[in-house]
């Protein structure tokens, strides 16, 4: 179990605070005003008022002692780069912000924050991606170029042999195969795929383009 605190609790910032103490862990989440504290006070372990612009009250709060703090007050930038400056006076080195604008993600970068978060653009572009790719269920990028993704083979792969699909895409790595609850690491190249099978493969952006037309059902 670790310790977060997370600033700001509008809400993406109560998002995150209640998320974590899903995940066992222990919260403490800062807002200046009264509503948004009393909204989460009963589902977070603790829920303060507060001006997180004042570093001598953030030390009152041993927020120094935590893990990692999110500060997630978006509209104020002022608000949101003092917060951070008390928070690096304090010796806190992981910090998450959630930045609105294009100065406000350069300020940030420039105070040396480990993670700046943009949760608007972030959505979008995984919005516009599952509309383009639908057949992909999630996806990880390891850098710009090189994924790993989920697929779910819809009606259209039933009763195709896996090597033929990925002949298509020979660059492309299976990784693991799913049906039903049973997972497979290798399989026989003419294994026979059936509708709801998973694969999770792994590869560079212009394959994997080249593998997804096959998923497309025109
Ligand atoms: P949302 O997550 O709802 O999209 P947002 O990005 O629009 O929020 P704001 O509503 O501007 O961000 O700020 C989020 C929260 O941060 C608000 O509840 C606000 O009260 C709080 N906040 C703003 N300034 C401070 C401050 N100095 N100290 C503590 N909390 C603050």
């Amino acid at each position: 179990m670790a310790q977060f605190a997370v600033i700001g609790l509008g809400s993406f910032g109560a998002t995150v605070a209640t998320q974590l103490v899903k995940l066992n862990h222990d919260v403490i989440g800062i807002d200046s005003n009264k509503k948004f504290v009393e909204n989460i006070a009963d589902q977070i372990t603790h829920a303060v008022i507060a001006d997180a612009t004042d570093e001598h009250v953030l030390e009152e709060l041993n927020i120094q002692n935590c893990d990692a703090v999110v500060v997630a007050i978006g509209e104020d930038i002022e608000a949101s780069i003092l917060c951070v400056l008390n928070l690096k006076n304090l010796g806190i080195s992981k910090i998450y912000v959630k930045a609105k604008s294009k100065a406000h993600t350069m300020i940030l970068t420039h105070l040396g924050v480990s993670k700046i978060i943009h949760p608007e653009e972030d959505m979008g572009v995984r919005i516009a991606q599952s509309l383009s790719y639908p057949m992909v269920s999630r996806y990880m990028s390891l850098n710009d170029n090189h994924y790993i993704v989920k697929v779910k083979i819809k009606d259209n792969l039933h009763g195709t042999r896996i090597h033929s699909l990925m002949s298509h895409a020979p660059e492309v790595k299976l990784l693991l195969f799913k049906r039903a609850e049973t997972i497979f690491y290798t399989l026989e190249s003419n294994l026979m795929l059936q509708t709801d099978d998973i694969l999770v493969v792994e590869g560079q952006l212009e394959p994997l383009k080249r593998l997804s037309k096959q998923f497309k059902s025109e």
